[in-house]
């Protein structure tokens, strides 16, 4: 039976939604529900099932501009947090301290990850060393002979996403304060007394405030309280692939490199898991939101994929995933109130970090949602992911 006024209803169970629902059980006895469009879906199509789980706070370029240090604090409250839901779940969730190895084949991107990359770590206190084609291959001897070296990054991390959402979903279920709705969210409203989620179904909710956590589907649901500029927002498609290594074999450490190949940048990434399993890729297609995997999208990732890591590409393939990530203009999330009530908070954008930055969103969002006393920390990190950047005009 659903009830129907609730303190706090979240719309999106992924890993943002998912995550804040459980930070807020754990610090609050609010009654919270979970309005999951997918939650009785067999196949999934948001992002949180479909990454790879690299926690890199210090990647690209969202990680080197003003999202590396809220991405730093992100990853910082990793360890603790798998550890509770470990605890919580009663199952294993590897937390796998890989560290992270960013090669290069070509000299133009050698040179931009050592001459550019490397000091503004370096200025960041980001532990980071170079490494020359011999190192990087002792670090991770199935790295192919085309890499040229690269930068080490001890502290990344890696975790299976598909546990991480497994035990998220086992524990939001078993807890009764909380309902997960099994519904798609049609529209939003809110005034001084309230909001008002009006589902598919036909049934309506009613609450003191809304989080909006449905990945690249958010800024639909919040367009009557902020008037978006156009074209901020767009679905990014992404494919990845799982490997498993022969017996006695595996991947040591997390790679990431950018190829070039028909005149187009390409991410290869190698995040391994428990069981010589390695989930490989990944694609980007910007303005793409087709769900499903292509054989296309599994033939570029291995091609590219032979390029740096040859016998990795060689292994047997044993699944394919893809999903939606939700995609800003200027690679930054979106975290905090859109309406003048202070009661619908928009918690997405996440880009291609949002298993990175999940513990910190979720941290965020619970502190607005409580009005608890936010740091000079906190502050910052708000103040990069306010939705308000976005706004053409200011909010409605
Ligand atoms: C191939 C790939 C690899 C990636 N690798 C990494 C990585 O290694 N590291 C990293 O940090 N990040 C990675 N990412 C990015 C990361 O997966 C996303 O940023 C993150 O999962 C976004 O989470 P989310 O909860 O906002 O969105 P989602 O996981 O998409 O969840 C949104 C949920 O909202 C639901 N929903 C939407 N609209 C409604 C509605 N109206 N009513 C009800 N429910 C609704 C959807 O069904 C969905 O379940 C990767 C992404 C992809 C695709």
């Amino acid at each position: 039976m659903i009830p129907t006024h609730h303190d706090v209803i979240i719309v999106g169970g992924g890993i943002i939604g998912g995550g804040i629902a459980e930070q807020l059980r754990c610090g609050s006895r609010l009654r919270v529900s979970i309005v999951e469009q997918e939650l009785r879906a067999r196949v999934k199509t948001g992002a949180s099932q479909a990454a790879a789980g690299g926690i890199n706070p210090h990647l690209y370029d969202e990680g080197h501009g003003a999202l590396g240090p809220m991405a730093q604090r992100s990853r910082d409250l990793y360890p603790d947090w798998i550890e509770r839901l470990r605890v919580a779940w009663g199952q294993p969730i590897e937390l796998r301290r890989s560290g992270l190895l960013c090669v290069a084949i070509e000299e133009k991107e050698h040179d931009r990850l050592i001459n550019d990359v490397l000091p503004l770590l370096r200025e960041r206190g980001v532990p980071a060393e170079e490494l020359g084609a011999d190192e990087a291959r002792r670090r991770e001897p199935l790295l192919g002979s085309a890499v040229t070296g690269g930068l080490w990054l001890p502290d990344d991390l890696a975790v299976e996403p598909l546990r991480v959402m497994a035990a998220l979903e086992a524990l939001l279920k078993a807890d009764n304060g909380l309902t997960c709705v099994p519904d798609h969210a049609e529209d939003i409203s809110a005034d001084a007394d309230g909001v008002r989620v009006v589902l598919r179904s036909g049934r309506v909710l009613r609450s003191d405030k809304v989080v909006v956590a449905a990945g690249h589907l958010s800024h639909e649901l919040v367009k009557d309280f902020i008037d978006w500029r156009d074209g901020d927002f767009s679905p990014v498609k992404g494919q990845i692939l799982e490997v498993e290594a022969p017996v006695n074999g595996g991947l040591r450490t997390q790679c990431d490199a950018l190829v070039r190949d028909d005149n187009k940048t390409h991410i290869v990434r190698a995040t391994p898991y428990a069981e010589g399993r390695v989930a490989v890729g990944v694609t980007h297609d910007r303005g793409d939101a087709s769900t499903g995997t292509s054989p296309r999208a599994s033939e570029s990732i291995l091609r590219n994929l032979r390029r740096i890591l040859p016998d990795v590409a060689g292994w047997k393939v044993i699944g394919a995933r893809a999903g939606i990530r939700p995609g800003t203009s200027d690679g930054l999330p979106v975290l905090g109130y859109v309406d003048p009530h202070r009661r619908v908070l928009a918690a997405s954008g996440h880009n291609g970090l949002g298993i990175t930055l999940a513990p910190r969103t979720a941290q965020l969002a619970v502190k607005l949602l409580l009005d608890t006393p936010l740091t000079e920390e906190d502050r910052a990190d708000l103040h990069v992911s306010r939705p308000e950047r976005l706004a053409a005009s200011p909010s409605r």
